[in-house]
């Protein structure tokens, strides 16, 4: 009997085989086994889960924020419960190591936490007597039906950054999973199932590019989120407003850690590896860059060497793996094919992971930690985001100098200063021009109370992910302006 699952969609609250007869396969990064057979969703799915969605905002935008959020509270109940299931089916089909994706879910649950607020969060405010006997208010309404797009890198995490606050402001929630990853989704929505949400307010559509142009495009939905790639970031920000739907797009990265010679060296070293080496370097916050800074040269270079040549790398579900795969073998040959280019146009490869295999895993995409030096900054490995375990040295004589290397790259998804010095520090956050800022951080991650703050080609939109953005997000403001004749105010 074979193990492989056959995945559905969740539409109407049922659990739906595809209309479109498609499917790919959902493939263990390093083990190469296939672990699942994905739909890929067509226009008349996408159309049974809009009007699904539809049907049930009616009665869920009327039911109390307060009894909304309940479900929320026994959602996460069971996200605690299901805690190390889940994390293990992040691992198998990501790849990343147990540990990494405990640590996402647990930044996934948070937002969960966060979004109970909601009876606050959502509040509007008042004004007695704009003029005489006259009151204002601002109401904050629900949308209708909100998407969401998500990446394969965070399977746990992303879809909550969404979920939970188009729920709590009483949206009815679509969202399509990347297709490399849809298990963990699997999960997401049994659980939701199981703590009895009412039926079409959170749906699962699997499927890639006419998965995702159909939820766009259906004129039953509202608003759209998304991660991924910058380039498809812009194309469905594009999309979207052409529709005249709100949108939030996070795109891709190229973050740039700047190490000045005061910096306590051995926390900076551990810090930035494990920004650059961390899930296999797939983490839209891993640094990809360093710039040393005048005397900080030589002995960062020494200590990354070593961090790139020490770190565990193997299969995620070992406890003593440091680094697990990449997610697919195109992903690895665009990652070793940059570690070449890079080598033609002038850097040195100073520890070189191309071409290396885990013992007892023969299939699986793997690319050890790698270290080049010598980055030019017009070159494509200074200008292309990488995605994978390697990481550029560059170096220049001033913080100025790196704060303009920074501030010349395309994205702005995050920048990092290593210092002792305040006045550097501050400096840095002033002047750097990227959406989320790490002092003595390598992956400055903003909590969920935060917004993610990606800049430039690393986000098109204007409210972010998480938190008050996601509650301004998911809802549109409605001014009432009220006057109420009585006895007395008649006079005016
Ligand atoms: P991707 O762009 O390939 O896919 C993202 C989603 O878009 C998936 O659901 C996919 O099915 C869909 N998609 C892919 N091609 C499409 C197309 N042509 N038209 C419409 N939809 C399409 O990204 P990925 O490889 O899954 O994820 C890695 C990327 O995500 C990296 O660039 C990374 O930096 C970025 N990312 C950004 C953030 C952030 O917060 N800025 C967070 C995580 C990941």
């Amino acid at each position: 009997m074979s193990n492989v699952i056959e995945l559905d969609h969740y539409i109407g609250g049922k659990w739906s085989p595809s209309k479109s007869g498609e499917a790919l396969k959902v493939i263990n990064p390093a083990t190469g086994a296939t672990m699942a057979n994905v739909p890929m969703a067509s226009y008349t799915d996408v159309g049974a889960a809009v009007s699904a969605g539809r049907a049930a905002f009616r009665q869920w935008r009327a039911t109390p924020v307060t009894d909304r959020i309940r479900y929320l509270f026994a959602f996460r109940e069971k996200l605690e419960y299901y805690f190390e299931e889940i994390a293990r089916s992040i691992t198998e089909e990501c790849g990343k190591t147990i540990n990494e994706s405990r640590g996402e879910l647990r930044r996934g649950i948070e937002n969960v936490e966060v979004a109970c607020g909601a009876p606050i969060l959502m509040q509007g405010y008042n004004n007695e007597d704009i003029a005489s006997g006259i009151d204002e208010h601002m109401i904050r309404q629900p949308l209708g039906v909100v998407v969401a797009i998500t990446p394969f890198n965070f399977p746990g995490m992303i879809p909550l950054w969404f979920l939970p606050y188009a729920v709590a402001t009483g949206n009815c929630f679509i969202f399509k999973p990347s297709e490399k990853v849809p298990q963990t989704s699997a999960w997401l929505v049994r659980l939701l199932d199981e703590v009895g949400l009412p039926a079409g307010v959170v749906q699962l559509v699997h499927g890639g590019k006419e998965a995702v142009d159909a939820l766009i495009e259906h004129p039953g939905t509202q608003a759209v989120s998304f991660v991924g790639s910058t380039a498809v970031a812009r194309y469905v920000y594009a999309q979207s407003a052409a529709k005249g739907k709100r949108a939030q797009c996070q795109g891709g990265a190229k973050n740039i850690a700047v190490v000045l010679e005061d910096a306590v060296m051995d926390m900076t070293s551990t810090i930035v590896a494990d920004s650059a080496f961390g899930c296999a370097g797939q983490r839209c916050l891993a640094n990809s860059l360093a710039v040393t800074v005048g005397g900080a040269k030589g002995v960062f270079t020494e200590a990354m060497i070593e961090a790139a040549r020490t770190r565990r790398v193997g299969y995620g579900l070992d406890e003593d793996s440091e680094m697990g795969p990449v997610i697919t073998p195109e992903s690895q040959s665009y990652i070793e094919g940059l570690v070449d280019v890079s080598e033609r146009e002038g850097a040195n490869v100073l520890v070189d992971g191309r071409g290396k295999v885990v013992d007892g895993f023969r299939n699986g995409n793997w690319i050890f930690p790698t270290l080049i030096d010598n980055v030019d900054s017009a070159s494509t490995f200074a200008q292309t985001e990488v995605f994978g375990p390697v990481f550029g040295l560059m170096h220049t004589d001033d913080l100025d100098g790196a704060i303009e290397l920074i501030n010349s790259q395309n994205y702005g998804n995050m920048a990092c200063l290593f210092t002792s010095s305040g006045a550097a520090a501050r400096q840095f956050r002033y002047a750097a021009n990227a959406g989320n800022i790490g002092i003595n951080l390598g992956v400055a991650a903003p909590m969920a109370f935060y917004p993610f703050s990606g800049w430039k080609d690393s986000f098109f939109g204007s409210l972010h992910a998480q938190g008050r953005h996601g509650v301004e997000f998911y809802t549109q403001t409605k001014v009432v302006v009220e006057r109420w004749p009585s006895g007395w105010s008649r006079k005016f």
